[in-house]
């Protein structure tokens, strides 16, 4: 903490690893020995940049551009950028941190890192975007590479933000290097399955985790917080396997359609016109928006927080279990409270962590890699399938540590043991790094 003071997220995300790893360090104290856990937690390398733009009334604006390339052991650092106003340095590492592990789970060979900036895409016209973007990918191009670091999208960047900066650093560098950037659009590189990874893959999480009650999505009731990119492909999953997402929110307030979730309408007002929530509650009957409260608030037999660090606590997930929740699944980063992640283990509610239940949209970015090394592009059965299989493999791997480490059902150490040994081991093989 004194050596990364005000951090609060990143002193967050490494408690709660380092409280996973007791009793890893009992069974091999050779970790203590090597400093292990002194190393991990710090990046291989942080930079901090200035991202200077003009709005379209020709007024100069600054931004701070961030990228924390945090351990490089299983392969390039990967992980996304996130454009929103509360980024800074501690958002960043946090994110950065869990990135290693996550990518760890996935099986395929990526590092952790993560950045962005505190530019705020709400409100802007497209061509602010775009010269925002440009003017980032030019300081950040040097630092990037397919064998070295290789970003993709998260909160605020998605396909859009996405093709103005691999404009930009196909035109700094003259090389039309696909792997650079993950996320692409299907005509240049991109893959299918990647808009629908992370959440399709909580829900295959989430279904796992039923199964080993004998249950399934079958006639649940759900909510999902957030109503972008993760969100709504959580949404289409839970209603493929016969759930019912009756909530969803954004930052202005949360709506509830009892009648289950119009994803058309939800997609059309989201991703097309970039609307709110009390825009979808206008043209669909039934439905209210709500502004009191909180989404958690609403009874459900299944909750995926797809929206932000932090937006489930204590109190929340008390009202969760009270009403009966029986699996949440994280299909952001950190988005409980380590007071409500502690609720819902104490009350058994099956609780899958987001660096387990998330892992599929990088695990996409790594299969999106794979088609441009090949040069070739799989179909969305072929690319979907994939990604069932890692995610399965996820469950299945996190579910086996808990219990060979003596905490069977405890999806939080078994993910994070399973993924700091992989990695831990890789540096030791590598010497003093
Ligand atoms: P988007 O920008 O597409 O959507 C974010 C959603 O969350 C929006 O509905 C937004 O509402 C809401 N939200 C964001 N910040 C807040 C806040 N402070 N309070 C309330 N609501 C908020 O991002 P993604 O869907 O890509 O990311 C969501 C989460 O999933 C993040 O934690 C991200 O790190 C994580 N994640 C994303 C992956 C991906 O592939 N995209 C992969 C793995 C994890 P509003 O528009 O009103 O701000």
């Amino acid at each position: 903490v004194a050596r990364n003071p005000g951090e609060a997220e990143f002193h967050q995300a490494v408690r709660e690893v380092f409280e996973s790893l007791e009793p890893v360090i009992k069974k091999h104290p050779e970790y203590l020995e090597s400093k292990m856990l002194e190393r991990i937690c710090e990046p291989e390398r942080q930079i901090i940049f200035r991202v200077p733009w003009m709005d379209d009334s020709g007024t100069v604006q600054v931004n701070r551009g961030f990228r924390v390339e945090f351990n490089s052991a299983l392969g390039p650092f990967k992980g996304g950028l996130r454009f929103h106003p509360s980024v800074y340095l501690g958002i960043v590492k946090f994110l950065g941190f869990e990135q290693i592990f996550k990518n760890s789970l996935t099986g395929l060979p990526i590092g952790g890192g993560k950045g962005g900036s505190d530019f705020d895409p709400h409100g802007k016209t497209d061509n602010e975007v775009m010269r925002f973007c440009q003017s980032f990918m030019t300081e950040l191009y040097r630092h990037l590479g397919e064998y070295t670091d290789v970003p993709a999208g998260d909160i605020g960047v998605g396909g859009r933000e996405i093709g103005f900066m691999f404009g930009q650093y196909k035109r700094i560098t003259n090389r039309y290097e696909s792997a650079v950037l993950t996320g692409k659009g299907l005509d240049w590189g991109g893959s299918l399955v990647r808009p629908e990874a992370t959440g399709y893959g909580t829900v295959v999480f989430a279904n796992e985790m039923l199964k080993t009650r004998g249950e399934s999505f079958d006639g649940k009731r759900v909510t999902v917080s957030g109503s972008g990119n993760v969100a709504i492909y959580a949404i289409d999953k839970v209603h493929q396997l016969g759930g019912t997402v009756i909530g969803f929110s954004d930052s202005s307030g949360y709506v509830v359609d009892e009648d289950g979730v119009d994803l058309d309408l939800l997609k059309q007002i989201k991703e097309i016109e970039r609307g709110r929530v009390a825009d979808y509650a206008a043209r669909r009957p039934g439905a209210r928006v709500s502004t009191n409260g909180c989404i958690w608030d609403v009874p459900v037999d299944v909750a995926l927080p797809c929206a932000t660090q932090n937006e489930l606590d204590g109190q929340q997930a008390t009202t969760l279990v009270k009403n009966g929740v029986k699996v949440v699944a994280e299909g952001a980063n950190m988005p409980t409270t380590p007071q409500g992640t502690a609720t819902f283990q104490r009350a058994g509610v099956l609780f899958a962590p987001g660096k387990a239940a998330n892992a599929g949209g990088v695990a996409t970015s790594g299969l999106e890699m794979q088609q441009n090394a090949m040069r070739d592009s799989w179909t969305f059965e072929h690319t979907e399938n994939r990604l069932t299989e890692i995610m399965v493999n996820i469950h299945d791997m996190c579910a086996a540590t808990a219990e060979e480490y003596g905490v069977p059902g405890d999806y939080v150490a078994g993910a994070n043991i399973t993924g700091f040994i992989k990695v831990a081991n890789a540096m030791t093989a590598f010497g003093l790094v």
